[in-house]
């Protein structure tokens, strides 16, 4: 495995279309390629070392092929500049960045971001979370206070998602997060969440919010007063969940600006894999990343 802490050690380490090409068959592979095609497992390989044949279906096939990273001229060496720099930057990169950073268009980064989103979008992070858990929801967009005061929509201030999009978090305390888009902050939509997400009999923190209520019947439930007048307790609290959501939050006025709800899950997908990849090293998150790439997906998928 190739080691790198750095940008320039990336750099140095995949000079060349070849080593990254190397690296890639190596992370998808292991040394065993199958056919993108049909699954099969006995495949041809042609001497120049990227192009494969199935013996079964005889479609030739190159290592891209069913990865994100196919259907497009990008070369992987600036896939994995990419890649790299998604995945430790703590706040993300917009799109205009990365053009400069790496050369291209914004077109083209705004693409490559969007298919990186979309691989971070990992199911490796699956498992129920448990011990102590902090849930919270928040609301993004809809900057109305930025609106003339006669297009302001009423009621759309705290808690409406009239104009703001409901995002739900989920953290393990010391350990991993989930963030939701929701389609709304009614009870059912909550608990259904919840339950999927969170291994029975965890104890959980949220504030008194409503829909939060009933939650209590399937787990230690503690709540966090937002009373100053009541007594807390020192361990009781979702600071976890709301610093997590106020980084989100950063990021999105700093970096990106604005975002369509259209795209907040693939967002999502990025935040919480960066916090959930946070304890590992630069090459291990670009490696899991890289794992994540054998998805595909077109412009059009994303545009629409
Ligand atoms: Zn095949």
């Amino acid at each position: 495995m190739k080691k790198f802490n750095s940008l320039i050690e990336l750099t140095k380490a995949f000079d060349t279309e070849e080593k990254a090409l190397e690296h890639l068959k190596e992370i998808r592979w292991h040394g065993k390629p199958y056919c993108p095609h049909c699954g099969h497992k006995k495949v041809y390989t042609f001497k120049d070392g990227k192009l494969y044949k199935c013996a079964k279906c005889r479609k030739k096939f190159t290592p891209i092929v069913g990865t994100i990273f196919s259907d497009s001229k990008i070369p992987l060496t600036k896939w994995f500049m990419s890649i790299y720099l998604i995945v430790n930057h703590k706040k993300g990169i917009s799109s205009l960045q990365l053009a400069k950073d790496i050369g291209t268009t914004q077109k083209t980064a705004w693409f490559i971001l969007h298919r990186l989103r979309h691989a971070a979008n990992t199911k490796s992070f699956n498992e129920p979370l448990d011990n102590t858990v902090e849930i919270d929801e928040t609301y993004i967009g809809g900057k109305e206070r930025f609106k003339h005061a006669n297009k302001k929509t009423e009621n759309t201030q705290g808690r409406s998602t009239k104009t703001k999009t409901p995002v739900l978090g989920i953290v393990e305390r010391d350990g991993r997060i989930r963030a939701f888009k929701i389609a709304d902050v009614q009870t059912e939509t909550i608990t259904k969440k919840v339950r999927e997400n969170v291994a029975k009999g965890a104890r959980i923190m949220t504030d008194e919010y409503k829909p939060y209520r009933k939650l209590g019947k399937m787990y230690k439930h503690d709540f966090i007063s937002h009373s100053k007048f009541q007594y807390v307790n020192e361990d009781c609290h979702t600071n976890t969940i709301e610093g997590f959501f106020s980084q989100l939050k950063r990021s999105i006025v700093g970096i990106y600006h604005f975002i369509s709800p259209k795209y907040i899950e693939q967002y999502l997908a990025e935040s919480t894999f960066r916090y959930n990849t946070k304890e590992e090293t630069g090459e291990s998150r670009f490696d899991l990343l890289l794992t994540n790439c054998s998805g595909r997906i077109t412009y059009k998928q994303l545009i629409n």
